[in-house]
């Protein structure tokens, strides 16, 4: 069964976001992708992942993850927080990540544990860089 990833960046981290995707795009390409919209954009014209979009963040594109999360249907959750910059949707952030934590869904908040929980993923996955 293949999981299903969801992927968000902030504006600030989207070059993060599309840099670390592109690194474990072999190991991206085996899982089910599901981002907000700017982000899902960027992977797919720039990394060329196949990638289902919701709305963008600022719209509920982070309410959509997470109706999906409490429902089981997300096995994971990377998820570039700007932490410098105020956002108009930081209840929905939030309220994304306390779901993560009631499910008990792994959620990687910066680059570093994102490669940690990717690499944790997909098995027998050999990263090389
Ligand atoms: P976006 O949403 O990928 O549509 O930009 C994420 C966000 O910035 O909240």
């Amino acid at each position: 069964m293949k999981k299903r990833i969801a992927l968000i960046a902030h504006d600030q981290k989207k070059d993060d976001m599309v840099e670390l995707a592109s690194e474990y795009a072999d190991l991206l390409r085996q899982c089910l992708l599901v981002a907000t919209g700017t982000t899902g954009k960027r992977l797919a014209d720039e990394v060329g992942l196949t990638v289902e979009r919701k709305l963008s963040g600022p719209y509920g594109g982070d309410l959509q993850i997470g109706a999906e999360l409490v429902d089981g249907k997300i096995d994971c959750v990377i998820f570039l927080r700007d932490p410098m910059t105020a956002h108009p949707h930081e209840p929905d952030v939030n309220a994304l990540v306390r779901a993560c934590d009631v499910h008990n869904v792994p959620c990687a908040t910066n680059v570093v544990s994102a490669k940690l929980l990717l690499a944790q993923m997909v098995p027998h996955h050999h990263h090389h860089s």
